[in-house]
């Protein structure tokens, strides 16, 4: 059995986003049924909606970044209750034996993770479709608490900008005192900004877009650096232990690297699209100093827990811009051109009225 649900998705590459109906199972009984609220705009959902990665199965609903209401849960679902505010992030479903989903790297699931959209359940015939809708059903596993006193709408980018940047800021042992770069202020740029200051970290912002100075200082960074003006970087080099890349199209690693301390690391968060980001670096970058170039992938489901419950204590929610179903495109173009200040999210009460 299933329920029809009203969405906005895209039925093609690059197509606008539109109003589109979706099938939604029944609950089961480790189900939890979701009212979605809110849904938060990740630049992933655009790299899919415009076939970035080259793997898209159209038609998608996007949406990763949900918080919602339980309006009814399984016989056997236990963790979450009618009325719960609740979180769904990038995946759903996992096999839950095999060695990532026991160490709670659900993402790394070796049989393959189902993600929250664009993807195969577990029975590996059903499609997944995500948050720009007005209802799901997910089993609770995969379900998170909202702590008390978080703001839904600001609550919904911590889904996935929220995790993605705790985790390698823990990872990496962001600690009072380090000196951390962010690099692109967008969605995940901004959170990263709002974590590692609450690690202690004092935070520098490089960024292409000189406007976003005052932002960033209110978002509690140290300093602002515009990367576009001649020489910005020069007095940097040998700065940062830890350099965080959000940045979503391609760009140069090497500049960025210099910018480390001996035995520093930057991670890679962007992914910006597959067919133009073959950025070659030099050897030399990472060989003098014993720097490391890591990368880092959402977070599972402990951690994520773990990362709002830091947020729930510290009061840490995402700066948003709230938009109705019919602006998502709008949105979009923004984003594209690092317009955005700092998550726009989607008021789920706009589908379908
Ligand atoms: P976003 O909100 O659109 O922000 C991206 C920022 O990157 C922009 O605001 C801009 O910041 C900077 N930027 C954009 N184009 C640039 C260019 N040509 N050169 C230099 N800087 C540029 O995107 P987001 O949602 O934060 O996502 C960022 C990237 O992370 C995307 O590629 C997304 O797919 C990826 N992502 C990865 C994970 C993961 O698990 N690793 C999770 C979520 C998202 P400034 O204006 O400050 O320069
Ligand atoms: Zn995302």
């Amino acid at each position: 059995m299933t329920q029809k649900t009203p969405a906005y998705g895209a039925r093609g590459a690059k197509a606008p986003v539109a109003p589109m109906t979706i099938e939604r199972r029944d609950p089961g009984p480790h189900d939890v049924e979701i009212e979605i609220l809110y849904c938060g705009i990740c630049h992933s959902d655009v790299h899919k909606v415009n076939d970035d990665w080259g793997n898209t199965q159209f038609p998608i609903v996007p949406g990763h970044e949900i918080v919602g209401r339980v309006v009814s849960q399984g016989t056997r679902a236990s963790r979450h209750r009618e009325g719960d505010l609740v979180g769904v992030g990038c995946f759903v479903d996992s096999c839950r034996a095999c060695e990532q989903c026991r160490a709670g790297h659900e993402m790394f699931c070796t049989k393959g993770a189902t993600f929250t959209f664009d993807s195969l359940e577990q029975d590996q015939k059903a499609r997944t479709y995500g948050g720009y809708s007005a209802n799901m059903v997910v089993d609770e596993r995969y379900v998170l608490r909202v702590p008390k006193g978080l703001e839904a709408s600001r609550a919904a980018p911590l889904m996935c900008a929220g995790i993605t940047t705790y985790s390698p800021l823990r990872r990496f042992g962001c600690k009072p005192g380090d000196q951390v770069a962010v690099m692109g202020l967008g969605g995940v740029g901004h959170m990263a900004v709002k974590l590692a200051r609450s690690m202690g970290a004092d935070v520098t912002v490089l960024s292409t877009s000189p406007g976003k100075a005052e932002a960033a200082a209110r978002l509690g960074a140290k300093a602002f650096v515009a990367t576009s003006q001649p020489g910005a970087l020069d007095p940097l080099g040998g700065t940062f232990d830890l350099i965080v890349d959000t940045v979503s199209a391609p760009h140069d690693l090497d500049k960025p690297l210099a910018l480390l301390r001996n035995f520093g690391t930057m991670v890679l968060l962007g992914l910006p699209p597959d067919a133009t980001s073959a950025t070659p670096i030099k050897a030399s970058s990472l060989v003098f100093g014993n720097k490391r170039l890591a990368g880092s992938n959402i977070g599972g489901i402990p951690e994520t827990q773990e990362m709002l419950d830091h947020c729930g204590k510290n009061g840490i929610v995402a700066d948003v811009e709230i938009i109705r179903a019919e602006q998502i495109n709008e949105a979009y173009k923004r984003m594209q051109r690092g317009d955005v200040r700092y998550r726009f999210v989607i008021d789920c009460a706009s589908i379908g009225a």
